[in-house]
C-alpha cells in the first residue's frame, strides 16, 4: 500500500516544485546518459510531467525497453558524479552559434547541427534572455530551473515509451519519447510504484467491468458514450439521492432543462465561438418540416448546465425577497472530447453534472459561498475522502479588461470573500494567481483516493459577468434594477469522473448504503423451512427499499459464497436450519468473514441503520 505522506498546503506546494525540479533534471541527466550511447542524437523538448518527466528525441535507433538498464547505468554514473547544473546566459548570436555547431543538448561540437534546438532559439521572444545549463560535459539549451547538482536526483526510473510529433504537430517529424520519473529518496519512488501497483487493481474501467456497472459501445453508440448497467444506475441514483436530500436541505430549488438550445444563446453567453471545438457540430434544421420556407436553425447540445439556468433566472421578474435563488439540475452536458484523449468514465463525450446555479447579492455571496465549502465537506466525510485541496485562482490587475473582466472592485470584493471562507473553514488550499476563469475566480478542488492518486473532480466558480451578458436582474429594496452575482458550483462533479473515482478508492467494496447489492441471501440447504425462512426475510428486507437477493440455486453454500463475495456484495445472510429455530441470522460480510449468528430483528435493524446513516 502506498505511504504518501498528508503533509499541510504550503509544504505540498513547496514539494511539488522541488519534485518537479528534480524531475526535470533527471531529463537532462536522462539526454546526458542518451548520448554517451548514440552520440547522434538530437533533442527536441524534456519538461517534468504530472508524475515524471519525459524527453523527445531523433534518433535512428529504435529505443526499446531493453535498452533502459545501460541508459539507467549511464544516468546512475552522471548522478554519483555529482556534477553541478551551471547556468550559462548567453546572447542569441551565440546560442545560434552554439546550436549551428551541434554543441546544445550534446556532449561536444557534433557535424550536424542541434536542429531542433536552433528551431526553439529562433521562436524565442527576441527581448527574452536565453540561458544554458551544463552538467558535466553535457550542454542544453534551457530556461531551468534545475537541483544544485546531478547527485540532489534521489531516485529515478525509466517508465515507458512514446512516440510523438514535434512541437505536436503531424506534419514535423516524429519523435521517441522516452518517460521516467523521478523522486527524493528511493523510498518514495517505491511507495509510488507501489501504489500504481494497487491502482492497477483498482482501474475502473476493469472493476466496472467485473462487477456490471457499465459499458461502452463504441461502434453503435460511439465512444465516450457510456452506457449505465442496472448496477451502476444503483450508483447513479444513490449520489443523486445524496445530491438531492443535501440539496434540499440547503434550500436549493430543483429545475430541469432540454439537452440542447438555439446557436443565438450560446453566442449570447459566450461559449460560441470560444467554447466551440470543445462542443458537437451544430445540428441544421428547419422548423417546419417539409416547408422549403421555414426559417432554419443551429441547434447545439449544451456543453454546460449555466445558459438554460439563467434563462429560468430570467423567466419571471424576480425581487430581492426571492434572493438566493438556488436553481440545481443533475443536467446532461455533451463535451466533443478528442478520441485520443477519452478515458474510460475519466473522459467521455456525455456526462451527467451535480449543478447548481446560486443567484445572490454582493451581501448573501460570503454565507452562500461557505454553505457551499460545507456541503464539500459533509460529502468528503461522507465518502471517507481525508485528502483534498482547493486550488483557488485569483486575476491579476494588470491584465484586466482583456484577460479578466474589468470590474477592479468585484474582482477584489469576491476574491477577499473566497479567501476568508477558506481560511475560516480550515480547507487546505493554495492560491494561484493569473489563473481565474474570464469572468471571476475559480476554485478546484482536487481529492486523493484511498491509495493516494489524486482525481480534480469539481471547479466552483464565481461569476459576475454572465449574469450581466443575460440581462440578468432583481428588484432590490428600493425597487432599483440590480445584477445578482451567479456562483457555479457541482460538488459532487459529474456521475462518470466521481464515481470512477469512488470505484478505485473503495476498490469496488462500496459500502452497504451505495452498494449496488446491499444483501444476499443464501439459504444452506432447500429444506423448505428453511427456503421459507429465506424468502421471508428477503420479503421483509424489501419492503424497508434493501437492494437484496435471494440466490435459491442448487449449489454448495462454498459456491454460493464465492459468486457473492466476486460481485462484492456487501452483507451475505448465511441461513441454515439453527437460524430457523433461533429467528437468528448468520451474518458474512464482503472482505470481513463470518460474524457469526445474531437475533433477526437486531440485524435488520443495523442494516436499516447504517443505510440511513449512510455509515462508511
Ligand atoms: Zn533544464
Ligand atoms: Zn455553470
Amino acid at each position: 500500500m502506498a505511504d504518501i505522506p498528508q503533509e499541510t498546503t504550503t509544504k505540498r506546494h513547496d514539494q511539488t516544485s522541488e519534485l518537479q525540479r528534480i524531475r526535470h533534471s533527471c531529463a537532462h541527466v536522462l539526454a546526458t546518459a542518451v548520448l554517451r550511447l548514440w552520440p547522434e542524437a538530437q533533442f527536441a523538448a524534456g519538461p517534468p510531467v504530472e508524475n515524471g518527466f519525459y524527453y523527445d528525441l531523433e534518433l535512428s535507433h529504435r529505443i526499446t525497453p531493453e535498452d533502459f538498464p545501460r541508459i539507467e547505468q549511464e544516468m546512475n554514473k552522471e548522478i554519483k558524479a555529482n556534477h553541478p547544473f551551471e547556468r550559462i546566459a548567453v546572447s542569441r548570436d551565440e546560442a545560434i552559434k552554439m546550436a549551428e555547431e551541434g554543441r546544445l543538448a550534446a556532449l561536444s561540437a557534433r557535424t550536424v547541427p542541434s536542429r531542433f534546438k536552433l528551431d526553439i532559439i529562433r521562436s524565442i521572444p527576441e527581448d527574452e534572455e536565453i540561458s544554458l545549463y551544463r552538467n558535466g560535459d553535457f550542454t542544453d539549451l534551457c530556461a531551468g530551473p534545475h537541483v544544485a547538482r546531478t547527485g540532489n536526483i534521489g531516485a529515478f526510473r525509466l517508465t515507458g515509451l512514446a512516440s510523438a510529433y514535434y512541437k505536436g504537430d503531424e506534419r514535423n517529424p516524429q519523435l521517441q519519447r522516452v518517460y521516467g520519473t523521478a523522486f527524493k529518496t528511493r523510498r518514495e519512488l517505491d511507495a509510488y510504484f507501489a501504489m500504481l501497483e494497487e491502482a492497477k487493481k483498482r482501474d475502473h474501467r476493469k472493476l466496472g467491468q467485473e462487477l456490471e456497472l457499465f459499458t461502452f459501445d463504441p461502434d453503435d453508440v460511439g465512444p465516450g458514450l457510456p452506457l449505465w448497467m442496472p448496477r451502476g444506475t444503483v450508483l447513479v441514483e444513490e449520489l443523486e439521492k445524496l445530491a438531492k436530500e443535501t440539496e434540499f436541505a440547503a434550500g436549493y430549488q430543483r429545475v430541469r432543462t432540454p439537452h440542447l438550445a438555439r446557436e443565438s444563446m450560446y453566442l449570447l453567453s459566450g461559449h460560441l465561438p470560444y467554447y466551440k471545438d470543445s462542443m458537437f457540430p451544430p445540428m441544421e434544421i428547419a422548423e417546419t418540416q417539409g416547408d422549403p420556407n421555414s426559417a432554419r436553425h443551429r441547434y447545439y447540445l449544451k456543453a454546460m448546465n449555466c445558459p438554460h439556468h439563467h434563462k429560468l433566472f430570467g423567466a419571471v421578474p424576480r425581487s430581492y425577497r426571492e434572493l438566493p435563488l438556488r436553481l440545481a439540475e443533475y443536467g446532461t452536458c455533451y463535451r466533443y472530447e478528442q478520441s485520443g484523449e477519452l478515458f474510460g468514465l475519466m473522459r467521455v463525450r456525455s456526462m451527467q453534472m451535480n449543478d447548481a446555479h446560486i443567484y445572490c447579492t454582493t451581501e448573501q455571496f460570503e454565507q452562500e459561498f461557505l454553505a457551499v465549502n460545507e456541503m464539500y465537506l459533509k460529502y468528503f466525510k461522507i465518502f471517507g475522502i481525508d485528502k483534498y485541496l482547493m486550488r483557488f485562482s485569483t486575476h491579476d490587475p494588470s491584465h484586466l479588461g482583456e484577460k479578466f473582466v474589468d470590474e477592479p472592485d468585484l474582482w477584489i470584493q469576491t476574491e477577499d470573500m473566497v479567501r476568508r471562507v477558506l481560511q475560516n473553514s480550515g480547507i487546505d488550499y493554495i492560491e494561484v494567481p493569473n489563473e481565474a476563469a474570464f469572468y471571476g475566480p475559480k476554485i478546484d478542488v482536487q481529492v486523493w483516493s484511498a491509495i493516494g492518486r489524486e482525481f480534480s473532480i469539481a471547479t466552483n466558480q464565481v461569476d459576475f459577468a454572465v449574469p450581466k451578458r443575460f440581462g440578468l436582474v432583481y428588484r432590490d429594496r428600493e425597487n432599483a434594477a440590480k445584477t445578482p452575482l451567479c456562483i457555479h458550483r457541482a460538488p459532487l462533479g459529474t456521475h462518470e469522473r466521481f464515481i470512477g473515482f469512488l470505484i478505485e478508492h473503495y476498490a469496488g467494496n462500496f459500502p452497504l448504503w451505495l452498494n449496488p447489492e446491499q444483501v444476499r441471501i443464501l439459504p444452506i440447504s432447500t429444506e423448505e423451512a428453511v427456503v421459507d425462512y429465506a424468502k421471508s426475510i428477503h420479503q421483509e428486507i424489501r419492503q424497508h427499499g434493501v437492494r437484496a437477493e435471494l440466490d435459491l440455486s442448487a449449489d454448495k453454500v462454498s459456491g454460493k459464497i464465492l459468486r457473492a463475495e466476486q460481485m462484492k456484495v456487501h452483507t451475505m445472510f448465511v441461513l441454515g436450519k439453527r437460524d430457523v429455530e433461533s429467528n437468528s441470522i448468520s451474518v458474512r460480510i464482503h472482505g470481513k468473514g463470518n460474524l457469526g449468528p445474531k437475533p433477526r430483528d437486531a440485524v435488520v435493524t443495523d442494516i436499516l441503520n447504517s443505510i440511513r446513516e449512510r455509515l462508511p
